[in-house]
């Protein structure tokens, strides 16, 4: 680098340390409001993160992070000898530098005031199962994301600038090709699962000590590789991972039910999964934005691979059903092994979303992107909302909700102003399959390595081909790296088969 291209760069990067240090001051706040905060302080903490996001928001537009910017890129685009971390460091402040400046200072507020009074009436009109109440605060958000999306400029969709804010570079139509296919095959299992008997689940059911179940979760945690010197578990109503500046200090939250035994420890290992990963980073990437993922699907994809694919795996339970017998010997004995792996993998038609089961999980979410979808290019009124989900929730997965609480309310994010957001879940369980197999060719005895307790290995080639790059590739470049090929759908499908046909006794097709 020239000298003079090499202050500028520096200068550049002080500003994006700055911007990285106040959304970990937000971060925080985030974190203290959702574990440690009395209800009265509710108004203050509304207002210290309003601040905080003017200021970020002030510092990104400003025009001297554009002109730095515009010399850097211009450098960059002759020949030069930039490496492939100060070339992405200054494609992802650009990328967030011309989504910020084409978003107005009054539309932002616009869009925070939407969400949290959203927030509010969603509860309120919840509770009362009054969709009614809802249907203006939803029509608002959906208003103002239609203009944020006139704003940010799209060509074929509406849909397209919003879904690219939660995975950049997709459009509403690669998720269409990839949803279709996966919708049919889906409920062509479903219905094969459906005419099998159901498995018994009452051995997880009953009453579990919950001191006994966390302290499990936190030894399942660690095993993990999760360094409680870079983190922590706390409790909270929702279980989430935050991280104030990755890869040095990365925390979860999860939620401890006595009567349900593997509720907690699932949602434990989900969280676990998304810490590692940003525990994971190169250290010299953090406090820039190369410090993330380079899409919600990736950090998805890591959370379904602990959670799913390896920890309601068979081998995991070969190590930790012993462990669990003699966390709780008065509940459990040898020979429920069985019955607790078919337990924690039954397949169920269901009303909500976190609750479903890995196979019928994707339909919720499909049928949520349907839906957003046709609201946004104005395919269907938000009045005619609680309908449509309900033929969709009885078309895909047979399940009508009684009720519009446990229907089409029953999620946070319309309300707060996620739209765009749903396919990221999807997309993760289909790039977690990908890495899954991808491990298991790579090591022939994964399953006899998982069943002696063996999982630093995964850690570690998860560390070496995934974590460690943060942004520095888009997802496609990551999931090519990572297996060698691009995104291919089928590895989901063919693990569905491989595991549920045994499970329900299907015959091979
Ligand atoms: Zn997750």
């Amino acid at each position: 680098m020239k000298p003079d291209i090499q202050d500028t760069y520096d200068e550049l990067l002080e500003i994006a340390h700055t911007l990285s240090d106040i959304a970990a001051a937000s971060a925080v706040l985030d974190w203290d409001q959702e574990v440690m905060m009395p209800p009265k302080g509710g108004e203050g903490r509304a207002h210290q993160v309003a601040t905080l996001a003017a200021v970020h928001h002030e510092k990104l537009t400003a025009p001297r992070t554009g002109d730095l910017l515009a010399r850097l890129t211009d450098a960059m685009a002759g020949d030069g000898d930039y490496s492939i971390v100060e070339r992405a460091f200054v494609r992802e402040m650009q990328r967030q530098f011309d989504q910020a400046v084409k978003v107005p200072p009054l539309l932002v507020r616009q869009l925070a005031e939407a969400a949290s009074r959203g927030v509010e009436i969603w509860r309120q009109a919840r509770a009362n199962n009054d969709f009614a109440t809802f249907a203006p605060a939803l029509r608002h958000t959906y208003d103002l994301k239609r203009q944020l999306a006139e704003n940010l400029g799209y060509t074929d969709s509406p849909y397209d600038p919003l879904l690219d804010q939660f995975e950049p570079g997709m459009t509403a139509a690669q998720v269409q090709r990839l949803f279709d296919p996966l919708r049919d095959q889906t409920r062509d299992l479903l219905a094969r699962i459906n005419a099998a008997p159901q498995v018994d689940i009452s051995i997880i059911e009953g009453n579990w000590d919950v001191q006994k179940q966390w302290d499990f979760g936190i030894q399942v945690l660690r095993d993990m590789g999760y360094d409680f010197d870079a983190g922590r578990q706390d409790l909270s109503s929702h279980p989430f991972t935050t991280s104030f500046t990755a890869p040095f200090d990365v925390r979860v939250t999860t939620r401890v039910f006595p009567h349900l035994l593997t509720s907690g420890l699932f949602s434990t290992i989900h969280e676990g999964g998304h810490a590692l990963y940003e525990l994971g980073f190169d250290p010299a990437l953090a406090r820039t934005p190369l410090a993330d993922s380079p899409g919600l699907a990736m950090h998805e994809s890591q959370s379904r691979l602990w959670e799913n694919y390896i920890g309601r795996g068979r081998p995991f339970w070969q190590h930790y059903f012993p462990i669990l017998m003699g966390t709780f010997p008065d509940q459990l004995r040898a020979d429920d092994f069985e019955r607790f792996y078919l337990a924690v993998n039954r397949v169920e038609p269901s009303l909500i979303r976190v609750e479903a089961d890995e196979v019928t999980y994707n339909l919720h979410v499909i049928l949520r992107f349907e839906l957003e979808r046709a609201l946004l290019e104005g395919n269907i009124q938000v009045e005619d909302l609680p309908e449509a989900w309900n033929a969709k929730m009885g078309e895909y997965i047979g399940a009508t909700p009684p009720t519009d609480a446990n229907g089409v309310m029953q999620d946070i994010h319309w309300p707060s102003g996620l739209v765009g957001y749903f396919p990221t879940y999807s997309l993760g369980n289909l790039i977690g399959a990908q890495l899954y197999y991808t491990l298991r060719d790579t090591y022939a005895d994964f399953d006899d390595r998982l069943a002696a307790g063996d999982m630093g290995f995964i850690l570690a080639w998860l560390r070496e081909n995934v974590h460690r790059y943060g942004r520095i590739y888009s997802t496609n470049e990551l999931v090519q790296r990572a297996t060698g090929k691009p995104l291919d759908e089928s590895y989901f499908a063919r693990y569905l088969g491989e595991k549920y046909g045994p499970i329900y006794g299907l015959e091979p097709q």
